[in-house]
């Protein structure tokens, strides 16, 4: 690896101090560029013919880089994990996000939702000057390296260690291969893997890195399906007729066997084969709940803001000569979608009585039969659980390497929420590895 060309900040360490970075999504790029800022030099290897793919799919529909809501309802989006990332978020937040867009030209805005976007609303403006500052940092990017694992695997294999063991070895030794199955080795002073999860993988992160790191021990949840639209049998009539047709301002209640667990208001997408959108994908975690505890429901309130009694007195105001799409609509506002919904849960009728309508209208049953498959998701919930790494994410196992982004185990809504907190692991594990750097360095 070669120097990096730009002043080290740092104390002297004798040499310059070397990092290899896997992954090349912004929790891998955003630890390079800090890596590099500070003196080390930096590789990058990745499996793809190019880096930073998802983060440029991402721009596709509108890059939403963070969101603008004070930390108060912004940490809680992250649920179980809020806890363990609140310090990185202080650390990188919303506003360090939104300074270093401006910094690579790409002033940012906040939307009438809270989101923030870039001016130009894509990624690629960003992507192009990121890289170009990554180059003036003097960072190495190798692509169509694919990462399988330690320089000492085969020694590994042979000992009868099997999966769970703890395998002794130069942990910062790595093994790539390249699309030939050319194998190289490569070593450096300290290691940041950030592989992302296993959602759109041919977009690269295809959740193999969970055997490599299961093998030295290394305890991953199981990685599945977040922000995913959900499978729902719909009549053929139902599905041919509505297939892209958005509910609008409903609240989606998720009931299981626990009782009901989350809710979420929004306009939900009705799809050939169920339901996607905004408050679906949030009340994502409840759903995989219910689904593992047997059944899943999912509740669609169609008028979140009346109640039965003010939906059951509009009811009673039927002329005799409404048909009953026409007295739904001119009763409630209910559109063809949402007086279809109704007559599907039905199994094609409806109740004859105004209050058994309108109890219908505040619940009406959707039995969610599983979530889209992975590769579908926009993100992945499981991953490296947090006891595995220590606060400065380095693996407890594997001294001298660190875990950034979605590999980790947190998950959130869409919003932003996701760029963000990759953004500030692969901050904070670029500011752990320094930290190891300089002790090291110290002996
Ligand atoms: C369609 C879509 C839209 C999205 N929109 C938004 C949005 O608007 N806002 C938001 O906050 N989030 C959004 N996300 C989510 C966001 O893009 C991800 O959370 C983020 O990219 C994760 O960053 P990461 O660096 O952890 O992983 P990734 O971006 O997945 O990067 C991981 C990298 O590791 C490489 N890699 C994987 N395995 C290997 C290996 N064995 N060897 C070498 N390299 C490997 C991959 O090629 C990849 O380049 C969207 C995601 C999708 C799919």
């Amino acid at each position: 690896m070669g120097a990096t060309g730009v002043v080290d900040e740092r104390p002297d360490q004798g040499r310059v101090q070397t990092a290899v970075v896997v992954g090349g999504g912004p929790a891998g790029l955003v630890a390079a560029e800090r890596l590099a800022g500070a003196g080390v030099a930096v590789t990058v290897y990745d499996r793809m013919p190019s880096v930073a793919r998802k983060l440029l799919l991402a721009g596709h529909g509108g890059l939403n880089i963070t969101h603008s809501e004070g930390m108060d309802r912004f940490l809680p989006r992250y649920g179980a994990s809020a806890q363990r990332l609140a310090p990185m978020l202080a650390a990188f937040g919303p506003d360090d996000l939104r300074a270093w867009c401006a910094g690579l030209g790409e002033e940012t805005f906040v939307g009438s939702s809270g989101r923030v976007f870039p001016r130009s609303f894509r990624a690629t403006p960003l992507v192009r000057a990121w890289l170009a500052r990554l180059g003036d940092l003097g960072v190495r990017i190798e692509k169509r390296q694919r990462w399988t694992g330690w320089a000492d695997a085969d020694a590994d294999s042979d000992d009868g260690a099997g999966v769970g063991a703890r395998v002794e070895g130069p942990s910062r030794a790595l093994r790539f291969a390249d699309a030939d199955g050319h194998v190289r080795e490569v070593s450096a002073d300290v290691v940041v893997l950030a592989l992302g999860g296993a959602s759109w993988p041919r977009l690269g992160s295809d959740g193999g890195w969970v055997e490599l790191l299961a093998e030295r021990g290394v305890a991953v949840a199981p990685l599945r399906a977040a922000n995913v639209g959900v499978c729902v049998d719909w009549s053929a009539a139902f599905a041919d007729r509505f297939q892209g047709t958005p509910l609008k301002h409903v609240q989606l209640t998720v009931r299981g066997r626990a009782g009901a667990a989350a809710s979420v208001r929004g306009d939900a997408m009705v799809t050939r084969s169920g339901l996607e959108g905004g408050p679906v994908y949030a009340v994502g975690a409840a759903i995989r709940a219910a689904l593992d505890d047997g059944t899943c429901v999912l509740e669609v309130d169609l008028r979140p803001d009346q109640d039965v009694d003010q939906l059951a007195a509009r009811l009673g105001r039927r002329r005799p000569k409404d048909s009953a799409s026409t007295w739904l609509r001119r009763a409630l506002g209910l559109d063809p979608v949402a007086t279809a919904l109704l007559r599907e849960a039905g199994g094609g009728a409806l109740p004859g009585e105004a209050r058994e309508v309108a109890a219908l209208v505040k619940a009406v049953p959707v039995t969610v039969t599983a979530t889209m498959p992975i590769d579908r998701a926009i993100s992945t919930a499981g991953g490296i659980v947090w006891s595995e790494v220590d606060e400065r994410l380095m693996l407890r196992r594997l001294p001298g390497t660190f875990v950034a982004g979605e590999m980790l185990d947190w998950e959130a809504p869409t919003g932003g929420y996701l760029l963000q907190a990759s953004f500030a692991t692969g901050v904070a594990a670029a500011r752990g590895a320094l930290e190891w750097l300089d002790r090291e360095a110290m002996g």
